[in-house]
């Protein structure tokens, strides 16, 4: 039984919010057997099978074709995900921006697979039973971080500029900031809160890259809750139980892009709908949860605004 969403609500990686990191490195595994032109995640599959959910395990190692239950939208969502993020810590990592945020990092392992130039610090934030399993399976598996990894366990909703600070961050230096997957599953003015912080946070120059979610037309908050009970009944089927409706803050928010802009930064995007034409994937059928419309941002904080 997934209960409703709480302030203060806790998680590992099997339950609640922290399961979506599971399902979402599940899908990187089934992305990078399947083709590793745009994604090539070697540690996704093993760190789902570390977390144990049986039904993930068996998507993650090719046992159980994804078929019905991972549809081709969401791989390739997946591939043109990882790749966009990919994409923007290289770049500004290449540029010299040194110092690299990655919120809600959950099972992502780009600080053990990127080639990060010599001397980049990259931090991790994410609840502690999230953080500490990814560090140590990965320390397990005798993977080695290719950069200068911290971490930071902390709720993203308390006072998590403390603990990066105490981790060793230092706001005066330019960051390249990622928050992906994440801002669905806070609540709105958490949303904001967190934007806000990054802001102020941000020496000048410091780049950030998110997904901004449209806010949804009358009636379409149904048609989602709809599709995703129905994904949900196809996990059920194969014993995951989790009700992912119950897991995102549904309702108006203001949208993180021009939230992001109206604080200073100067963004581009594009939407998963473009970024699938660019790549040369197949069209995204309207699925109901509008993922066509998603927008990746990214952009440079511009502090003379
Ligand atoms: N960014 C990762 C990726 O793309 O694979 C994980 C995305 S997963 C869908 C959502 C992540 O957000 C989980 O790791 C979860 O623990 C984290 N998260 C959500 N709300 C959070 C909060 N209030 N504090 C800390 N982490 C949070």
């Amino acid at each position: 039984m997934t209960s409703t969403r709480q302030d203060g609500d806790t998680w590992d990686l099997a339950s609640s919010v922290g399961a979506t990191a599971t399902m979402a490195a599940a899908v990187r595994a089934i992305a990078t057997r399947a083709d590793r032109s745009l994604i090539d995640d070697p540690f996704a599959e093993p760190l789902v099978r570390a977390v144990g959910v049986e039904l993930l395990t068996r998507l993650a190692t090719g046992e159980l074709p994804p078929g019905e239950l991972v549809g081709q939208v969401a791989i390739d969502g997946a591939k043109v995900r990882t790749k966009f993020y990919d994409e923007f810590f290289l770049d500004a990592a290449n540029a010299g921006i040194a110092q690299v945020v990655i919120l809600a990092s959950g099972l992502d392992s780009r600080a053990y697979r990127l080639p990060w130039p010599a001397g980049t610090v990259v931090y991790e934030v994410d609840q502690p039973p999230v953080v500490e399993f990814k560090t140590r399976t990965l320390a397990e598996l005798g993977a080695e971080p290719t950069a200068d990894r911290r971490v930071a366990a902390v709720d993203l909703r308390d006072d998590w500029p403390a603990a990066l600070r105490a981790a060793g961050f230092d706001p005066a230096r330019p960051t390249a900031w990622s928050a992906e997957g994440l801002l669905g599953y806070l609540p709105p003015e958490a949303q904001d809160r967190l934007l806000d912080t990054i802001t102020e946070l941000s020496a000048p120059g410091s780049r950030v890259a998110t997904e901004s979610r449209p806010n949804p037309r009358p009636g379409e908050e149904e048609k989602t809750k709809e599709s995703l009970a129905r994904i949900s009944e196809r996990w059920r089927e194969h014993s995951f139980v989790t009700d992912m409706a119950k897991l995102r803050y549904f309702g108006e928010r203001n949208e993180a892009a021009p939230y992001l802009t109206g604080l200073g930064w100067a963004l581009t995007g594009a939407t998963t709908r473009e970024l699938l034409a660019a790549h040369g994937l197949l069209p995204l059928a309207d699925d109901g949860l509008r993922m066509g419309d998603l927008r990746y941002v990214s952009g440079v904080l511009d502090k003379t605004k």
